[in-house]
This record gives C-alpha cells, structure tokens and sequence, in this order.
C-alpha cells in the first residue's frame, strides 16, 4: 500500500498532492517496467529479466523535484541488488521529459519547496493501492 503525502509550503503558497511508494499491483515486474520510458524499459530487461544473478528489486515511487515544471512529481523508481552484492538504481523522468532528482527517503528527510526551497509542512493524507 502506498502513502498519499500533502505538502504545503507556507513560504510561497506551493501545494501538491503525491502519492509515494507502492500499490497492490507493483510486484510484478511487467507492470512495474510500464511506469519507465523505454530507455529505461531496456535498462530493467537486461538487468533483472535476463540476468540470472539479479537478487532482488524493489519497487517505489520517490518525490522527483522538477527543474522545469518548478513542480514536485511522483517518480518511479526500482533497486536493483544483484547476487554480486551490486546496487543499481533505475529511476524514471518527469513525465515533461526532464531528468529529475529524486527524494527517495522522504519519510525521514526535509522535502523542499521546488519554488522557493523553503521547508515544506507535510501531512499523510492517507493510502492507495
Ligand atoms: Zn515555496
Ligand atoms: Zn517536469
């Protein structure tokens, strides 16, 4: 089950609804890949489908803070452990196209305003799946 977080900057006004981490549906692999771009489809397929010593992966959508939409954004976002003890992070694009950064740990870290970077005041608003 996924975490629909509210944040709010009391700074500039921003507001936004995200919905972060997982639903019900996200433990297959074919759906999890849809949520990628194809570079990143390609990326998933030869590190995990056709690779015998992929581990394990897990799946979550971060906090993305968008440069160019000046919005924060839900992105994709899979782990990769192979047996070899190697991680790899496979993260999508903000669905305008740009490469993002993304909060991946927002429970415990700051987020920040993607307007003015004042802290924002968050709220879990509650689940989906
Ligand atoms: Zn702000
Ligand atoms: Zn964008």
């Amino acid at each position: 089950m996924g975490t629909i977080v509210k944040v709010k900057c009391t700074s500039c006004g921003y507001e936004e609804e995200l919905r972060l981490g997982c639903g019900i549906r996200d433990n297959r692999l074919e759906q999890v890949s849809e949520y990628f771009g194809d570079k990143q489809k390609e990326e998933i397929n030869r590190l995990v489908k056709k690779n015998i010593t992929a581990y394990t992966w897990n799946y979550r959508r971060g906090i993305g803070n968008c440069e160019h939409c000046k919005r924060l954004k839900e992105i994709p976002v899979l782990l990769v452990l192979s047996e070899n003890g190697e991680r790899k992070i496979i993260k999508g694009d903000c669905d305008c196209g740009n490469h993002v950064t993304v909060l991946l740990d927002w429970e415990s870290e700051e987020i920040l305003c993607p307007r003015c970077n004042h802290i924002l005041f968050r709220e879990e608003t509650g689940y989906w799946d």
